[in-house]
């Protein structure tokens, strides 16, 4: 974790909306109505990062509001999580590719700063990244999201150690039932990774100490003679 207190992270993080608010480096600047920067708790231990903005989201300035985002809260709650206070979402892109196109890999290459930037500030434990634009981006392997939906995977992200774990886009599981069943499966596996993750975080001393508090008063017997 940084040295800086949680009211610096947040203080950056409001320099870093109004940068994206000025930003043209990329056509997408132009075209928006809104930039979409981001929203959800600042010091979440959980981050979700999608691809662009689509219509609504350009509309509202806000991410996932449309029905992929309904669909993102939905299963956010059946694991116990609500979006403004457990976790925050974003997208690589910041503003909205028209016609809700593919992002072209020049609008990825300048838009990813920002991107990195939010990663260094919040330092997530645990990164969902949403389909194959995020997905290929923060692994940084080719390797589409069918095949590694799911797993997930140690990483060094803008200099900060995450779990990813990449899914599948919301977007696409309301296309297709199956997709979805796989990410309700995907997302019940959540908790526990930042369970996981949040041990591996604590000072040696701690660890010992919660797992010596777990352990039971006699070890369990086993009953090899039936
Ligand atoms: S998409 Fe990103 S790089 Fe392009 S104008 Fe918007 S904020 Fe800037």
């Amino acid at each position: 974790m940084s040295e800086r207190t949680a009211a610096e992270r947040r203080e950056e993080l409001v320099s870093l909306y109004h940068q994206v608010g000025a930003c043209r480096k990329c056509p997408l600047g132009s075209l928006r109505t809104n930039p979409v920067f981001g929203m959800g708790n600042a010091d979440a231990d959980l981050m979700f990062v999608g691809e662009a903005p689509g219509a609504e989201e350009d509309r509202q300035a806000l991410p996932f509001v449309g029905r992929a985002g309904k669909l993102l809260d939905e299963l956010l709650g059946e694991i116990g999580m609500e979006r403004r206070r457990d976790a925050w979402v974003c997208n690589v892109l910041k503003c909205r590719p028209p016609g809700n196109r593919d992002p072209q890999p020049d609008e990825i290459e300048s838009c990813r700063p920002y991107l990195e930037r939010q990663i260094q500030l919040i330092e997530p434990r645990v990164i969902c990244t949403l389909g194959n634009f995020a997905t290929k981006l923060l692994t940084g392997s080719p390797t589409g999201i069918t095949r590694v939906r799911g797993r997930p995977q140690e990483r060094e992200v803008a200099g900060v150690s995450v779990l990813l774990y990449p899914l599948f886009h919301p977007a696409a599981a309301l296309r297709t039932p199956a997709v979805l069943q796989q990410l309700r499966d995907d997302f019940s596996g959540i908790p526990e990774l930042l369970e996981q993750e949040r041990a591996a975080a604590q000072p040696p001393e701690l660890a010992a100490a919660a797992a010596a508090a777990a352990l039971p008063a006699e070890p369990p017997q086993l009953d090899l003679l039936g």
